[in-house]
């Protein structure tokens, strides 16, 4: 059989993506930059480590580590990190789907 080269030939991208886009990445922007204070704060203050699976991180994962709150309110943030927990994305979404589904999904803003 000859092979066959599997290009997508068009994708019928709507004009309207790319700004439907920018917008979604500016609003992520500005979240990843709400939660920078405190998410660098409590990175600072528990480690490059999940609390739960104790896995490690570095330069290259560190986006895989986040920030738990303990007693899911988002605006609490005490500045000594004790309503933080640094979770990896796994434990984190472990930790949501045992009850406190949804801020980890929809909360994050
Ligand atoms: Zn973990
Ligand atoms: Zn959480």
């Amino acid at each position: 059989m000859a092979t066959r080269s599997f290009r997508p030939s068009r994708r019928g991208r709507r004009p309207s993506a790319q700004d439907v886009d920018a917008l979604v990445r500016e609003a992520a922007e500005a979240a990843r930059a709400r939660m920078q204070g405190y998410r660098e704060r409590s990175l600072a203050i528990h480690g490059w480590i999940c609390a739960k699976c104790a896995r490690e991180f570095d330069r290259a994962t560190l986006h895989l580590l986040t920030v738990h709150h303990k007693d899911g309110n988002h605006h609490n943030n005490p500045p000594d990190g004790s309503n933080w927990e640094n979770l990896c994305v796994d434990c984190h979404d472990d930790e949501h789907s045992r009850g406190l589904l949804g801020d980890w999904l929809t909360g994050r803003r």
